[in-house]
């Protein structure tokens, strides 16, 4: 079976790549003989995250806007896991155009092409934001949609599309919403790498507004295995939360980085707060847990202590990227 993968010269999507093609592969994936990739390599995307080249793997150099390039890929493939975005929050605010324009836009070319050629399931790559910010308690699946930035707004809309194609026209789409994503390969813009980058280099932190904003952090390997298990095992027009049940607030993160890269509190800038920044995020994610049996395996300790070697050991990945994409975090 072809599988369709866009967006996986990103972290994440490459993650799950690497995973199906890997060893042992991620749960599930006996069922996948081959894997094209569409990505259009924006800044945030590079070849090298996929690993040598496998005859298993065809890697498309392409846009999810691009409908007659997605015609043709759709045509030729059985299953999508759709993982392309604009992914970064800070870069929403300063300007939405391309977010607009790859997760809305995009998302419903792929929804298109996926319908006129009945592809057999399209998994929808989500995100916690949607439901914006919780003061209290956890949002399960049908809680309603907050979003408040422009990035969370852009993932709402392509989330209720692929939804859309689902009640309207019977399109076998299943969406996960996961929470904040950390481990190699992520670009250094997100505040874990670009808070251990900044540290090996001898740099100081930017820290937003009192730091009391709090997160649930998900090893991407988790988030994989969790999106595996949506398509193997997951149900057509679903929604599935993954969780990875570490919530902290930002300065606990940053003391654990701080005690990581062996660095002090002296070495943290408390920066103006990012505009509309949601206090909180938290999802409730049984339904994975007992539908699928998904179960987060990466404990936060051991997870973060071996990202922080993975990027000690690998500047020759990061340091051109942290120069390259223009800033994006104050
Ligand atoms: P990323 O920014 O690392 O990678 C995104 C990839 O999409 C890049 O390779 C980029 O080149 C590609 N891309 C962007 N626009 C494209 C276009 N128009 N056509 C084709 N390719 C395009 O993002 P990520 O962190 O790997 O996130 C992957 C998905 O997971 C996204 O949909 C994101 O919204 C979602 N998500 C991420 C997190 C997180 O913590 N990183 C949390 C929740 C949800």
């Amino acid at each position: 079976m072809n599988l369709l993968v866009t967006g996986a010269a990103g972290f994440i999507g490459s993650t799950y790549v690497r995973g199906l093609l890997g060893p042992g592969g991620a749960a599930g994936g006996a069922d996948v003989t081959h894997v094209t990739v569409l990505d259009k390599l924006t800044y945030a995307g590079s070849l090298s995250n996929l690993g040598p080249a496998d005859p298993r793997l065809t890697f498309v150099h392409g846009d999810i806007c691009d409908a007659g390039l997605v015609d043709t890929l759709m045509a030729g493939a059985r299953q999508v896991v759709h993982f392309a975005a604009e992914s970064h929050v800070d870069r929403s605010i300063t300007g939405a155009d391309p977010f607009v324009r790859t997760n809305v836009e995009g998302t419903h070319t792929l929804l298109q092409a996926a319908l006129r050629h009945r592809v057999e399931r399209f998994v929808h790559v989500s995100t916690d934001e949607v439901y914006g910010s919780v003061e209290t308690g956890t949002s399960p699946e049908d809680a309603p949609l907050s979003p408040n930035s422009p990035y969370a707004a852009s993932k709402a809309a392509s989330d209720l599309l692929a939804l859309a194609y689902h009640r309207t026209h019977g399109l076998d789409v299943r969406v996960t919403r996961c929470s904040n994503n950390y481990g190699p390969h992520q670009f250094p813009e997100k505040i874990i790498p670009l808070f251990i980058t900044n540290l090996l280099d001898g740099a100081d932190v930017p820290l937003y507004g009192d730091g009391l904003n709090i997160r649930d952090w998900l090893h991407v390997e988790d988030h994989c295995h969790g999106v595996e298990l949506v398509r193997t095992r997951g149900r057509p027009g679903e929604i599935y939360n993954i969780g990875g049940g570490t919530a902290l607030t930002n300065r606990e993160l940053t003391g654990r980085l701080l005690a990581a890269c062996g660095a002090d509190w002296s070495r943290v800038r408390q920066v103006a707060d990012r505009k509309g920044h949601d206090r909180r995020y938290a999802i409730r994610d049984d339904k994975a847990r007992d539908e699928l049996g998904y179960r987060p395996r990466h404990d936060f300790a051991t997870g973060l202590a071996r990202t922080v070697s993975w990027y000690r050991d690998n500047r020759p990945w990061w340091e051109p990227l942290k120069h390259s994409a223009g800033p994006a975090h104050p």
